[in-house]
This record gives C-alpha cells, structure tokens and sequence, in this order.
C-alpha cells in the first residue's frame, strides 16, 4: 500500500502473508497505510517547523548581537570624539590664557603660539573627518569641487608644513619632472595628504624618515606616495585598516591618538574622485601609502 501525503509518496506499507488477504483486511490495510502517512507527514512537517524556528532564532540572536556591537562601537566613538575634540581645545584655552595673562618671554611665546597651531590644525583635521564620515554614512556623494591640480605645490606645501612641526622627523617631498596635473578637489586632495602625513608621523614614534612622492603610476594615473619607517601594520590587519573605527594596536604607538577615520575617510575620497588607495607594509620597517588619481 502506497504511503501518501498529497501528491508526493513518503513509503510503502508491506504486509507478508501467506495466502490472500480478504476485503475486510486489505481495507483495513489501506486506512492503516492512510493513518500511517497521515503521522509521517505530520512528523515531517513538525521536524521541519522546528528546524524554521531554531534557524529564526539563530538569525534573530545573530541580528541582537550586530545591534548590541554597533550600539556599543558607537557609544565607545562618542566618548572618544568628546575626549579627541576636548583634548586640542583644553591645549588651545591653556596656552591662550597663558599668553594673555602672563608676560612670556618672546621665543617661550613663538614656542607656545606653534602650540595653538598644531593644536587648531588637528581640531580642524578631527571636524574635516567627522564631516566627511557623516557625508559618507548618509550615502551622501562626497561633495567634490574638481579643478586641474598641480602636485608639486600640495607636496612642497605639506612637506614644509609638517617639517616645521616634526622636528624629530625627516621630511623629502619629491615630485617627478613633467607630470601631469591631476582633475581633483585641492581640499579634499590636501585633506588625504595630511591624513596620510599625520599617520606617517605617529606611527613612527622614534622619528626617521618620512618620504612624499608624486609620479606617474602608469599613462593616465598619477601616485601620490606616503612612506614612513615606522612601526608597520602585520599583513593580516591591512585589509581592515581602511575600514571606519578600526585601530591596531601596537605597544609603541598606544599613545597616539586617533578615532580610526583617517584611512577610511582617505579610501572614500580616493574613490570618490576615481582612484584608490592602496598600503604595503613590513611590521618594524614600515609603510608605504599610495594613492592613485586620474589625471585630468
Ligand atoms: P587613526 O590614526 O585615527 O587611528 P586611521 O584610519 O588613520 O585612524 O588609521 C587606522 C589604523 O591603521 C591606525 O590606528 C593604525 O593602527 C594603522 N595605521 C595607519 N597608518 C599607519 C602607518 N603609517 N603606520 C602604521 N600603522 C598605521
């Protein structure tokens, strides 16, 4: 007698006998065969609901945990945006009190103005971040002002700049003859190279050399290159390091400061101007940044 449920088969119900069966029993055997596919269905059907539900709570769990992270991640990045904006700001009101109330020699005073400086173009840094990162969560194209852009004058610009700040560092800004101008936002582009430079820079706490490049990469691209000699990113942390909020920690480095921005922010206005940004890096040796731009 065939077992079925619906149009599908689930079995066979087998009786062995010897001799035929009579009417009476062969229509017993078909209701038992009927009952009989009636109950594995039913064990099928309730096997399979449990298995939905298991799964609905395994993915509702999964979502709860995501949630929980995220609510976490952001609370962690309030607190670090308030203590990273707080930080330039006590320095700026502290030296700008002291240069007000006090009569400070004029070489301590030229020392404490290069304070208000550094500390003021970090917080301007810290808002150019912040603004962007809001643009790009809000899916909001990076907005882009594009002109034709000559590198040499970015690069000599913040190689001076950075030079005068870093004395510990050793600054070279090298752009190659005749290369092309390139079709990008002069803030956006200076907002990446500072990024790119500060990084340079406080990852390579012992100081040495920091090296800025502009060539071309090949016809139609230009390289914007940032090489330090620091303490390099391990080969299985660079694919994470471009993402927003993430940090590696290294002993040497636990103090620098930073929100896990920068790369990020430096990754979407790359790509939002047609280009990319690419790392290569050796732990103790240090990093090299690229970033590749159409030319106009
Ligand atoms: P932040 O510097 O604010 O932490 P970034 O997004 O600029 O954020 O960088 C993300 C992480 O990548 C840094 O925390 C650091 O661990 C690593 N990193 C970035 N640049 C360098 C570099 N030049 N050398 C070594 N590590 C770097």
């Amino acid at each position: 007698m065939p077992l079925a449920a619906g149009a599908s088969s689930l079995g066979v119900l087998a009786i062995e006998r010897a001799g035929d069966l009579g009417p009476g029993a062969c229509r017993l055997a078909r209701e038992m065969a009927l009952h009989l596919a009636l109950a594995v269905d039913n064990a099928q059907l309730t096997l399979q609901q449990r298995r939905f539900a298991q799964e609905l709570e395994d993915k509702v769990a999964q979502a709860t945990r995501r949630l929980r992270e995220i609510d976490q991640a952001k609370s962690e990045f309030l607190s670090v945006v308030s203590h990273e904006l707080r930080t330039p700001l006590t320095a700026l009101q502290g030296f700008s009190e002291l240069l007000l109330e006090r009569a400070v020699p004029p070489d301590r005073a030229r020392r404490y103005l290069g304070h208000v400086r550094g500390e003021a173009q970090r917080l301007g840094r810290i808002v150019a971040d912040l603004l962007d990162l809001s643009r790009i969560e809000a899916g909001r194209a990076l907005e882009l002002r594009c002109e034709r852009l000559d590198l040499a004058e970015l690069v000599e610009r913040n190689v001076e700049i950075f030079a005068c700040q870093h004395p510990r560092h050793r600054f070279e800004g090298q752009v190659a003859s005749e290369l092309p101008p390139v079709w990008a936002d002069r803030d956006a582009l200076d907002r990446m190279l500072k990024n790119l430079l500060s990084n340079a820079v406080k990852y390579s706490p012992r100081g040495g050399r920091v090296r800025v490049a502009a060539g071309l990469d090949r016809p139609g691209t230009v390289e914007l290159v940032v090489e330090d000699e620091g303490v390099g990113i391990a080969a299985d942390a660079l694919p994470r390091i471009f993402d927003r909020y993430v940090r590696i920690p290294h002993p040497d480095t636990a103090a620098a400061k930073g929100l896990g921005l920068g790369l990020h922010v430096v990754r979407s206005l790359a790509e939002a101007h047609g280009g990319a940004v690419e790392v290569e890096s050796l732990p103790g040796k240090g990093s090299r940044f690229r970033v590749l731009l159409p030319v106009q």
